[in-house]
């Protein structure tokens, strides 16, 4: 009896979770109404570089992941006047969880469910209206931190957390990868090879039909870079050599088959 209670209570927290997953994926690529997504600045670095450029981060530094993402999106056909409205939150305080590497599918599924309810405390803690996407940018101290961990964007939770370097000449680039991150929680998937990192041709490339192919001045989002010639690849420098390619859009819904 205890044994059929057990599993009558876990298919109730599946059930639960499938509910919510379907329902989320739903609610946000339908674009028949403003999608709200939050950026959460954090300090990783605990010092005063990161601290400085945290405080001083306006909404305007992270004004033009909202103008790419409705350029991109009327480009596709999307006509409400404002499909993302993506906003800055204060500075959050505690850290993400780490996500264990290597971890099997239950340790997955626990560090998933730590990083909802991270994300949950993080926007009440705000004291703003709950955005439907979350955002957590890691901001490092680039003095110290040369490269920085892979960001993550999930589709499941509707959570994203990105690494960024707190340098002023390193805004518009951080800003290219949150709109990647974002994306991937409509789900988006990755378009580059992961051994060499080239983006895919031809879902990855942001002229497919350039004649001659190369070189690529664009980048397909989430390419997250551009071919120079068939071996060698740049990483834009901001949102204005980015675009959103014909398989991204068929993903998120923006298009459909
Ligand atoms: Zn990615």
């Amino acid at each position: 009896m205890w044994r059929n209670i057990r599993i009558a209570i876990l298919l109730l927290f599946l059930g639960i979770a499938a509910y919510s997953n379907w329902y989320d994926r739903l609610s946000t690529t339908d674009w028949d109404e403003t999608l709200y997504i939050g950026v959460f600045p954090i300090d990783d670095s605990d010092n005063e570089v990161a601290h400085d450029y945290i405080a001083r981060l306006t909404p305007d530094r992270i004004a033009d992941i909202e103008q790419f993402l409705n350029r991109e999106a009327r480009r596709y056909g999307i006509t409400i006047s404002r499909p993302v409205r993506v906003d800055l939150y204060p500075p959050v305080v505690e850290k993400p969880p780490e996500r264990a590497s290597g971890a099997g599918a239950l340790q997955n599924m626990w560090g998933s469910l730590k990083l909802r309810m991270y994300a949950r405390r993080a926007v009440r803690e705000s004291g703003m209206p709950p955005p439907q996407i979350r955002i957590f940018v890691r901001y490092h101290d680039p003095s110290f931190t040369k490269s920085v961990p892979h960001s993550v964007g999930m589709q499941k939770g509707l959570v994203g957390v990105v690494h960024a370097f707190a340098d002023r000449s390193m805004t518009r680039t951080n800003n290219v990868v949150i709109a990647h991150e974002i994306l991937h929680t409509l789900g988006a998937s990755d378009k580059y090879d992961p051994e060499t990192l080239m983006p895919l041709f031809p879902v990855g490339y942001a002229e497919p039909e350039l004649d001659p192919l190369h070189p690529q001045t664009l980048a397909e989002v989430m390419a997250g870079r551009y071919a120079i010639d068939s071996r060698t690849f740049e990483m834009p420098a901001t949102l204005d050599e980015v675009l959103v390619g014909a398989a991204t859009a068929l993903e998120i819904g923006w298009t459909h088959p």
